[in-house]
């Protein structure tokens, strides 16, 4: 299963591909989360993703398909993983479809979680992230059994550098102009699957596996 998550920054994405990746036992490839643990050992890529990450920007594309495309060549990629954060502009899509293509392969869908921006706001501001393990939680709904600390693997959540309001607010902007186009480029490819992100975590993922199946 070749799956892609569509959604604006917070929808959702990452807390249900954690889920997909566990039903289907394929990994959980977060182009975010490279890219935080690049900067976190402080390598040349991370420095560079940095300067954009922190102004809410994308990462440009000749740094980020590259690294994509080498992470879904792995061994543990080959019958399939679930992509959280790329593709995340049109020519992103395109080198995928083309990479897949020439291999004779595809993706099998592309779930949007659908999220209006007033929530997202919200969602964001209160959204704790373990660096070490990719989980995220939030304060009010989805807290973690024990305060700051990671269910899944015990180390301490932070908040993310760029959750705070003012770049979640250019974050949002650069998802309406560079990302929300991917909705219909996946409709036109008759792969799309719509899910409304609205409901709890738990019926999200209902949604989710009914749009998967
Ligand atoms: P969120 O979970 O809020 O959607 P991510 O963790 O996916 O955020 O991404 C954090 C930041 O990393 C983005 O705001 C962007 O700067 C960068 N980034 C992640 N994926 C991509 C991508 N596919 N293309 C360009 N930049 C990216
Ligand atoms: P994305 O990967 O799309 O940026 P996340 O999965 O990190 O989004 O979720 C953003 C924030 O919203 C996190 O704090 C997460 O715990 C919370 N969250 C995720 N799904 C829901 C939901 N259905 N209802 C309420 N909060 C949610
Ligand atoms: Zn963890």
């Amino acid at each position: 299963m070749k799956i892609v998550m569509l959604g604006a920054p917070g929808a959702g994405k990452g807390t249900q591909a954690i889920n997909i990746a566990k039903e289907y036992d394929i990994p959980h490839v977060s182009t975010g989360d490279i890219f935080r643990a690049n900067i976190k050992n402080g390598t040349e890529l991370g420095m560079k993703a940095k300067e954009y990450m922190d102004k809410g920007a994308l990462v440009p594309d000749e740094v980020t398909i590259g690294m994509l495309l080498d992470r879904i060549s792995e061994p543990d990629c080959k019958n399939g993983y679930v992509l959280d954060g790329f593709p995340r502009t049109i020519p992103q899509a395109e080198s995928l479809r083309k990479a897949l293509t020439e291999k004779g392969d595809k993706l099998d869908v592309a779930v949007n979680i659908e999220v209006p921006d007033a929530v997202i706001e919200e969602r964001m501001s209160g959204r704790r992230a373990c660096l070490k393990c990719g989980a995220t939680y939030h304060v009010v709904y989805t807290p973690p059994k024990k305060e700051g600390i990671c269910d899944n693997c015990g180390s301490e959540l932070v908040q993310r550098a760029d959750d705070k309001p003012e770049t979640v607010k250019a974050r949002l902007a650069t998802y309406h102009e560079q990302t929300q186009p991917l909705i219909d480029f996946y409709k036109k490819e008759g792969i799309l699957k719509e899910v409304d992100g609205t409901q709890s975590p738990s019926d999200v993922f209902k949604a989710v596996m009914e749009a998967l199946s």
